[in-house]
């Protein structure tokens, strides 16, 4: 792909709700929409962003836009940005500073998600180069706030944070062909001190089930397999509609659709972690065995101080409800370390914690001080040093646990939905339903998309190497 043409999206799929299956590239043509320029869409963070920005490129093009891959190339430049820690945030305005000589070549420039959202109106005192200020509570105004930018206006906002309405688009723009994204609750109505997450993205709104039943159906006609249900705490899902689905309730509706092969779902709070949820994964194999269930600490005390609404005993009664299922199933985690007044023993209990649980994986951060939230004013700041030194032993620690599970798993069998081609010859890669990252050998042709039974015979620090069971 040259530099500054129009996107490659031949393998993409834009979803619409009258069922119709368009190339992006061909859009402006057969959507009936004036063309109106190009755009490119950068994205930082986490998944729910990651899917937001396909919401926002399939609005893009049916408006009549063309998505491109380099800024230079674009009229219009977006940054879907990332606040959770204060490293994503400077990342942000350091991309705005290299861009900032563009608006002198007519370029317009947009800042959507969390930083919009927490900074507002002085992003356009420090960066004065910036039109649109949107945060995601804002998206679904953003057709009018588009407007405006393209009728010239130069500090247009969305910023409005309290509200019940969630995103609703009429077309998404997905990066991949065979997996999908679908939202089902946005914001948040937890308090943990330490997370903006509750500021930048307002409070819990779940979407209608038929709703989301419908996008399945839809997805599924298209030939998406597998789909990925996101929220900051997806299982907090609680349907509006009269039919008040249940979230497991929804689990099991979404896993007889025709079609559809893997339903998945994060990020999981451990308070709405309920037994209902299990007893699905156990009922219908279609459910995916991985729950994603952040723990945050091993220490009651700095839980407490986290406002987790759980202690070290209640999370691993949660631990133990998923290793009694019927299912084996994989467990992945969030950990902060040198959160305010974390005591070396406070560090001891998060250790312990993983010799106990043994988690299949880790995300494992340093405590970042973040603005408006209670644990920014907390005294007892951890140094930066010593909060690095934590970091280091509490990866090592997992990165034993996990080489010894990998191990354990030598000769297993394992389905994998191959979606990628190594550059290796005959080497393909993909997940299992566990979730976790298989590459695999075959003699096979072409194996995108397909799933394909795989016999493992070795592991990497994080993944299995396998060989097609043909
Ligand atoms: N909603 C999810 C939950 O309840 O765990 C996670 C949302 S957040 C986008 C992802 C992870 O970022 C959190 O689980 C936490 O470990 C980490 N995180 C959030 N705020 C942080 C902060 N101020 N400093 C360091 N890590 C943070
Ligand atoms: Fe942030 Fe806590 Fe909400 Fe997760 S549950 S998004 S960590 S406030």
């Amino acid at each position: 792909m040259e530099m500054g043409t129009s996107i490659d999206i031949r393998l993409e799929k834009l979803v619409n709700p009258a069922g119709n299956l368009a190339a992006a590239a061909e859009l402006p043509e057969h959507s009936g929409a004036p063309a109106r320029g190009t755009f490119f869409l950068e994205t930082f963070g986490c998944q729910m962003n990651q899917h937001d920005s396909e919401k926002v490129a399939g609005l893009l093009l049916a408006r009549g836009y063309q998505q491109v891959k380099t800024p230079e190339a674009a009229g219009l430049i977006l940054y879907n940005t990332c606040s959770i820690r204060e490293k994503a945030a400077q990342k942000v305005f350091s991309r705005l500073g290299e861009y900032r000589g563009l608006k002198g070549e007519g370029k317009k420039i947009g800042l959507l998600g969390c930083v919009a959202q927490q900074e507002g109106e002085d992003i356009f005192s420090r960066a004065p180069w910036v039109s649109l200020v949107c945060g995601s509570a804002s998206y679904r105004k953003l057709p009018e706030l588009l407007a405006k930018v393209e009728a010239g206006e130069l500090r247009v906002t969305g910023l409005d944070n309290d509200t019940d309405q969630t995103f609703e688009t009429e077309m998404t723009r997905r990066d991949n062909p065979w997996r999908a994204y679908l939202t089902i609750i946005e914001g948040c109505d937890k308090s943990c001190a330490y997370c903006v997450v509750p500021f930048t993205r307002g409070p819990e709104r779940s979407r209608d089930s038929s709703r989301i039943l419908a996008d399945l159906q839809q997805l599924a006609e298209f030939g998406y397999t597998e789909v990925q249900f996101l929220g900051q705490t997806v299982n907090s899902y609680a349907d509006p509609s009269p039919r008040k689905l249940r979230f497991s309730e929804l689990l099991l509706e979404a896993a007889s659709v025709p079609g559809i092969r893997r339903i998945r779902f994060t990020t999981s709070h451990p308070r709405d972690f309920t037994p209902d949820i299990i007893a699905a994964m156990d009922s219908n194999q279609t459910i995916c065995n991985h729950v994603h269930l952040p723990v945050q600490s091993g220490s009651t005390r700095v839980l407490r101080a986290m406002q987790r609404t759980y202690s070290r005993a209640e999370y691993l009664e949660k631990i133990a409800m998923v290793r009694g299922a019927r299912r084996r199933t994989a467990i992945t985690t969030d950990v902060i370390v040198g959160f305010p007044g974390e005591t070396a023993a406070d560090f001891d209990d998060t250790l312990s914690l993983m010799d106990e649980v043994r988690y299949d994986g880790v995300f494992s951060f340093k405590y970042s001080p973040r603005p408006n939230t209670p644990a920014s004013s907390m005294a007892d700041a951890i140094p930066e040093e010593e909060k690095s030194r934590r970091l280091v032993l509490l990866q090592e620690k997992q990165r034993l646990i996990q080489a010894k599970t990998l191990q354990s798993l030598e000769n297993e069998i394992f389905e994998v939905h191959v979606d990628g081609k190594s550059k290796k010859e005959n080497c393909w890669y993909g997940h299992s339903s566990c979730n976790r990252v298989v590459s695999l050998t075959s003699t096979a042709e072409n194996l995108l998309g397909a799933y394909v039974q795989a016999r493992v015979t070795g592991s990497t620090a994080n993944s299995l190497l396998g060989e097609h069971i043909i």
